[in-house]
């Protein structure tokens, strides 16, 4: 039975980590703040007083936390977390982070020679109390394989992205696109309407048109035209925009390093900080249909 350290156990976290726990793995799990653990325990796990001793043991590690900064906190510098992993112990780097943070810390760990990848997830808290995440993994692709079991205990497709960071530059675009789709979507709704039009005939006009996406499919702006989308129970739940604010800031500064010009995604990434001010971060992200009256 393999032995599991879990840091990290937000609202991604500790509903990953249980899913682990339905599925046999033991786990040891730390997070900073202690009522974060305390759920846990009666399913099974061990609490523990540190991020070392939670990883004393383990085969493998698994951690979620909220950005680079902690990340890079974490693993590196010479009190850093890796320099407490025995060689050989698969690390598995869940957060979204910047792609330049998951290499720096993938090169630190080949130094130590600890096999590592960066696998940012999509699918929500939903997905992830659901065990149907969405893997987006960088690194080896036999290091993959070793880990795919684990990552079969918490999620239903997992895409290997290609080497060391490329995790988090799928999730980066992924959520870029998704992003513009989504604010595309909700100025065409408000011109449709503003100019007579039922938002339910015109979605569906366009969703089984050449303007068909996602957003459209299941997830529709427009309060009341999906029965369960966040925009018919106001904007509750679902992807907040506040997370959506730092994955878009994290396709800018990915944009930067490799001199890319974005003009969606940095127009995507203004409109949703301005969302943010106006004070909808914790909306889900649909809230865009505001800034277009409806
Ligand atoms: P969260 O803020 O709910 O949880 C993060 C946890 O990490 C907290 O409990 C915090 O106390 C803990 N933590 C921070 N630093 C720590 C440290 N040094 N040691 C131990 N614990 C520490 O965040 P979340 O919503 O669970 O998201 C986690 C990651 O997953 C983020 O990178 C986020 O962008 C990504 N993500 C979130 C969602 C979502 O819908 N919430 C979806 C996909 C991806």
């Amino acid at each position: 039975m393999k032995q599991i350290a879990f840091i990290g156990l937000g609202h991604m976290g500790a509903p990953m980590a249980a899913n682990l726990l339905k599925a046999g793995y033991l786990l040891r799990v730390f997070d900073l703040v202690q009522s974060a653990m305390d759920g846990l325990v009666p399913l099974g796990a061990n609490a523990t007083r540190s991020a070392h001793d939670a990883v004393d043991g383990a085969d493998v590690v698994i951690t979620m936390l909220p950005a680079s900064h902690h990340v890079e906190g974490l693993y590196l510098g010479e009190e850093g977390l890796l320099r407490h992993i025995t060689p050989g112990t698969l690390v598995l780097e869940c957060s979204t982070i910047a792609p330049a943070s998951a290499r720096k810390v993938h090169k630190a760990a080949a130094e130590l020679r600890i096999p590592m990848l960066d696998a940012p997830v999509s699918g929500g808290v939903g997905g992830a109390i659901a065990g149907t995440l969405t893997f987006m993994v960088g690194g080896d692709a036999d290091v993959l394989e070793q880990a795919k079991p684990v990552f079969s205990a918490m999620g239903r497709n997992i895409f290997h992205a290609g080497s060391d960071g490329a995790g988090q530059v799928a999730k980066v675009c992924n959520n870029q696109l998704l992003a513009v789709l989504m604010i595309g979507t909700a100025e065409s709704l408000a011109l449709g309407v503003a100019n007579g039009l039922d938002p339910r005939v015109l979605s569906e006009i366009m969703r089984r048109s050449s303007g068909g996406n996602w957003a459209l499919e299941v997830y529709n702006p427009w309060p009341g035209v999906m029965e369960n989308a966040p925009a018919t129970r106001g904007y509750e739940g679902g992807f907040l925009t506040a997370l959506m604010v730092k994955d878009l800031g994290l396709a800018q500064e990915a944009a930067l390093v490799s001199g890319n010009s974005t003009p969606m995604g940095s127009l995507a990434t203004s409109l949703y900080r301005l969302l943010l001010r106006q004070g909808f971060g914790d909306k889900d992200f649909s809230v865009v249909q505001k800034l277009f009256d409806h």
